[in-house]
C-alpha cells in the first residue's frame, strides 16, 4: 500500500550522527516538502489574517493537520513578535510539549531551547532567545503567579483545549480576565490611579487581592494586547466560543482517510492478552503498516512490551520484524522521540501509547490502531472526598479519535477489542476533569493569583461547589488557608512550589522537623509511577529483591533506602568512571534489584529540582541522620489527612471517609498489618487499596494534628 498519500517518505527523519552536508540540505528539502504538503498549509495566510482580525479566535482541526507544528511558526514569520513579544502555547501533556517542540526546532533548523524552546514541570529548555515556547497549561499558570500579566506573550495558544484538562480550564478563566486587562481601549477608558506601578503585586510579591483577582486595567496600559487563541480537534466549537463572548471560530478541512472498524464478537476479561493476540494477527497477516496500540499506563506498556518480546522470541526468525516503541507521560524526553523514528526496511512498528497519541502528538506511519477501549482517568468522590486514578473506558469521541489515528496517510483498520453493542453504551464525551478531580491544588493557585472568591470564578464550567468546600476544608486542614478562608503565608509557600499541596506541606513541615533531605528523596519517589520493578511471572523475584530495602515502618523509609542505595551506588561509579559510563551501571544496579531505572531517573530528576526551589525558599536542608521516629513522626505530622486505623477483622478504616479499604500486596506492610497507618494513595481495583503506607502511633495524630484528632480511637 501507498503511504505517499501526503508526501509522507518514510525515511526523513533519520539522524545520523555522522550526517553529511549533502544529507543536511536532503532533510531540510524534505522536511520543506512535508510542511507545505500538510492540509493547514493552504490557508496560512487566512489564518494569519484572522489572527490580526480576531483578539480571541477558536480553530478547530483534524488532528495531525498541522495545527500545534504549523500556526505558531506562522504567526512567528506573520511578525507577532515584532514588538519583543513571544508566543506561548499550551498542551495538557508534557510528552506533548517536549516532542513538538524538537520537531519544530528541527522544522527551523534551529538548536532546541533557541528560538524554539520549551518548559515542563522540574525542566526548562527555553532561553532570553525563545520566541517560540511550547509549555504545559499547568506551568503557563504557574507563570502567571510570578507575572500576572503573563507579560512576555503577544500571542497565547491554549492548544487541545477539546481536553478540558482542569489546568486547560482554569487557564481560560485566567486568560480571559489578563486579556481585558491587557486590551487597550478598556485601559484608556477607566481612569485609576496612574502612579500605582507595581502591577498588582503587593510589597511582598503576591497579589493584590481586593478585587477578587480582577487585574487593574490601567496597570496594564504597557502591555500590547494579548491575542489569544483555542485549538481544538474536537468539532464542537461552541462552548469556547460562547464563552468568549462570541469569539470567531475558524475550521480546518482535515483529511482523513476511511478506517474499517472491526469490534470483538464476544467481551474479553484479559485485556492485554487480547491486545497480544490481535498485535501479533495484524503482524502476522496483514500488509506492512505500524501498528498504534492503546494502553492504560507506564506499568501497562512495560508489561505488554516483554510479552511482545517473549511470544517473538518463540516465532521463527523471519517473522520476528517487531520493533516495540513506548510512548507515555514519564518515559524520559530522550527516549520519546524514538517513536517518530521510521522503522528500518522490513521490519513493522508497535507503538505502546497512553491516550497520548489520542490528539496530543501524531505519528507518522500509522495504519493499525488496536484499543481496548479503556484509560486511566483521575476520579473524584466528593462525598469521600479521594481522589484516586481509576481505568475507566473511554467516550465515544475518544475511540472515534483513536479510531483515526489509522487513516491519516492511507486507508486503515482499527480495532476495538470489545463487541459493537458495547460502543452504543459509551457516553458521547468525556466529563471535564474539572468536574471529577480534587482542586485542592487549583482553589491554592486561585487564591494565590488572588482569586479569593473561588466559588464565583468565571469558570468554562462551574465545578461542584461541594468538591471546591471540600478541598478548601482540606487546605484550611494544611495550613494553607486560616479561618477567613485567606490564604496563609505558609499557604502562599506551598503554591510556590510546583508539588501537590498535601507535599508542599510536607517539605514545610519536615524542614520544621530536621529531616528536610529525607523527605525531598520520599517526596521525589512519590512523584513518579512504579519504582519497583515487578512483572507478573516474576512477582516473587522482585519481591525478595525489595527486601534488602525494606524497612519495619513502611514504604516511605523503603523508598528512601531504595534512594540512597542507587544514589551511593552510582556515586562511587562516578568517581572513577565517566558519568555515561556511571549512569550505564546504575541501569544495570537497577535490574539487578528489581527497580525501575527509568522511574529512579525521573525521581532523581525531580529531586534536584524540588532540591533547588526548597534552597531558594530559604528551608533548612538537613537530615535527622538515624533517627527514623522522627522521620516516621514527621510523615504523621504532614499526611495526617489520609490515616487509617486496624479494625478487628484486619481491614482499615480511614479516619476522615469512614471508608473501608486493605493494605496493598506491593506495600512492605502487607503482612505486618500495624495498627495505625498513614498513607497516600488510594487505587480501586476490585478491592479499595491504600499504597505508599508507613505505621504510625495515633497517639502522634492527637499531638501533631490536634485539629483533626481527639484522644480516642
Ligand atoms: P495537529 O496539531 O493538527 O494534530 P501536528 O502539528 O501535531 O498536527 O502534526 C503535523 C504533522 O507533523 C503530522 O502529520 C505529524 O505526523 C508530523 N509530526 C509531528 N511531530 C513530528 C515529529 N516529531 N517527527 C516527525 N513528524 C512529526
Ligand atoms: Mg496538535
Amino acid at each position: 500500500p501507498s503511504m505517499s498519500a501526503n508526501n509522507f517518505s518514510r525515511n526523513s527523519y533519520h539522524n545520523h550522527p555522522n550526517q553529511t552536508k549533502g544529507d543536511f540540505f536532503a532533510r531540510k528539502q524534505k522536511i520543506e516538502q512535508q510542511r507545505k504538503s500538510l492540509p493547514i498549509a493552504a490557508v496560512e495566510r487566512r489564518l494569519v489574517e484572522e489572527v490580526r482580525n480576531n483578539d480571541t479566535l477558536i480553530i478547530v482541526g483534524e488532528t495531525g493537520s498541522g495545527k500545534t507544528t504549523q500556526i505558531p511558526q506562522y504567526l512567528f514569520k506573520g511578525g507577532f513578535c515584532r514588538d519583543g513579544g513571544i508566543i506561548g502555547i499550551t498542551q495538557p501533556r508534557r510528552v506533548a510539549a517536549i516532542t513538538v517542540a524538537k520537531r519544530v526546532s528541527e522544522e527551523c533548523g534551529v538548536p532546541l531551547g533557541q528560538k524554539v524552546g520549551y518548559a515542563i514541570r522540574f525542566e526548562d529548555v527555553t532561553s532570553g532567545l525563545t520566541k517560540i515556547k511550547y509549555m504545559t497549561d499547568g506551568l503557563l499558570l504557574r507563570e502567571a503567579l510570578l507575572d500576572p500579566y503573563l507579560s512576555k506573550y503577544s500571542v497565547i495558544i491554549v492548544d487541545e483545549a477539546h481536553e478540558r484538562t482542569i489546568h486547560t480550564d482554569v487557564l481560560l478563566g485566567l486568560l480571559k480576565n489578563v486579556q481585558k486587562a491587557r486590551s487597550k481601549c478598556i485601559s484608556e477608558a477607566v481612569n485609576t490611579d496612574h502612579n500605582n506601578s507595581n502591577n498588582g503585586h503587593a510589597s511582598d510579591g503576591r497579589i493584590d487581592n481586593q478585587n477578587n483577582g480582577i487585574l487593574k486595567p490601567c496597570q496594564a496600559k504597557k502591555y500590547n494586547p494579548l491575542k489569544l487563541i483555542i485549538m481544538s480537534a474536537s468539532l464542537d466549537a461552541r462552548v469556547f466560543s460562547e464563552y468568549f463572548g462570541g469569539a470567531r471560530a475558524v475550521h480546518v478541512q482535515g483529511r482523513q482517510f476511511p478506517v474499517d472498524i472491526f469490534y470483538t464478537h464476544k467481551p474479553e476479561t484479559d485485556c492485554i492478552d487480547a491486545a497480544l493476540i490481535t498485535i501479533f494477527q495484524i503482524h502476522l497477516e496483514e500488509g506492512p503498516g505500524d501498528i498504534l496500540v492503546f494502553l492504560t499506563g507506564q506499568e501497562e506498556i512495560e508489561s505488554v512490551e516483554r510479552l511482545i518480546h517473549e511470544r517473538l522470541r518463540q516465532l521463527p526468525e523471519c517473522n520476528r520484524k517487531l520493533l516495540t516503541f513506548p510512548i507515555y507521560s514519564s518515559l524520559p524526553s530522550e527516549k520519546q522521540m524514538k517513536v517518530f523514528m521510521p522503522s528500518p526496511a522490513g521490519y513493522r512498528k508497535v507503538i505502546l501509547a497512553t491516550n497520548i497519541a489520542e490528539t496530543s502528538v501524531t505519528i507518522p506511519g500509522i495504519k493499525y490502531v488496536v484499543d481496548p477501549g479503556l484509560v486511566k482517568a483521575r476520579t473524584y468522590d466528593p462525598k469521600m472526598g479521594v481522589d484516586s486514578l481509576i481505568i475507566v473506558t473511554t467516550s465515544k469521541a475518544q475511540a472515534l479519535q483513536r479510531s483515526g489515528r489509522a487513516g491519516r496517510e492511507g486507508p486503515g483498520k482499527c480495532y476495538r477489542l470489545y463487541q459493537e453493542s458495547f460502543f452504543e453504551k459509551l457516553t458521547d464525551s468525556t466529563l471535564p476533569e474539572i468536574k471529577r478531580c480534587d482542586l485542592s491544588n487549583v482553589v491554592l493557585q486561585l487564591k494565590a493569583l488572588g482569586i479569593d472568591d473561588v466559588i464565583n470564578f468565571d469558570f468554562i464550567e462551574k465545578p461542584d461547589r461541594t468538591a471546591i468546600v471540600n478541598s478548601l476544608w482540606s487546605l484550611y486542614l494544611l495550613g494553607a488557608v486560616t479561618e477567613e478562608n485567606k490564604l496563609s503565608d505558609v499557604g502562599y509557600q506551598m503554591a510556590k512550589l510546583p508539588l501537590d499541596p498535601v507535599y508542599s506541606k510536607a517539605l514545610i513541615v519536615a524542614s520544621q522537623f530536621g529531616c528536610l533531605k529525607e523527605m525531598l528523596i520520599c517526596v521525589a519517589m512519590l512523584s513518579v509511577e512504579s519504582i519497583f520493578y515487578a512483572p507478573r511471572e516474576k512477582l516473587e523475584e522482585s519481591r525478595n529483591a525489595l527486601k534488602s530495602f525494606a524497612s519495619p515502618d513502611g514504604d516511605h523509609l523503603t523508598l528512601v533506602n531504595v534512594y540512597r542505595a542507587a544514589d551511593e551506588f552510582f556515586q562511587k561509579n562516578n568517581m572513577v568512571n565517566s558519568k555515561e559510563k556511571a549512569e550505564k551501571s546504575l541501569r544495570k544496579w537497577c535490574k539487578d534489584n528489581y527497580i525501575n531505572s527509568r522511574s529512579l531517573k525521573h525521581a532523581r530528576d525531580i529531586h534536584s529540582q524540588i532540591l533547588r526551589n526548597v534552597e531558594q525558599m530559604g528551608l533548612r536542608v538537613t537530615s535527622c541522620e538515624d533517627d527514623m521516629l522522627l522521620f516516621c513522626r514527621c510523615l504523621a505530622a504532614a499526611f495526617f489527612l489520609k490515616a487509617a486505623v486496624k479494625q478487628p477483622d484486619g481491614a482499615y478504616r480511614v479516619t476522615l471517609s469512614g471508608l473501608i479499604v486493605q493494605i496493598h500486596p506491593s506495600s512492605v506492610l502487607f503482612r505486618a498489618k500495624p495498627e495505625c497507618i498513614i498513607f497516600n494513595e488510594l487505587v480501586h481495583t476490585n478491592h479499595s487499596y491504600v499504597r505508599n503506607v508507613s505505621r504510625i502511633d495515633y497517639l502522634w495524630l492527637v499531638e501533631l494534628a490536634p485539629h483533626l484528632y481527639a484522644l480516642q480511637g
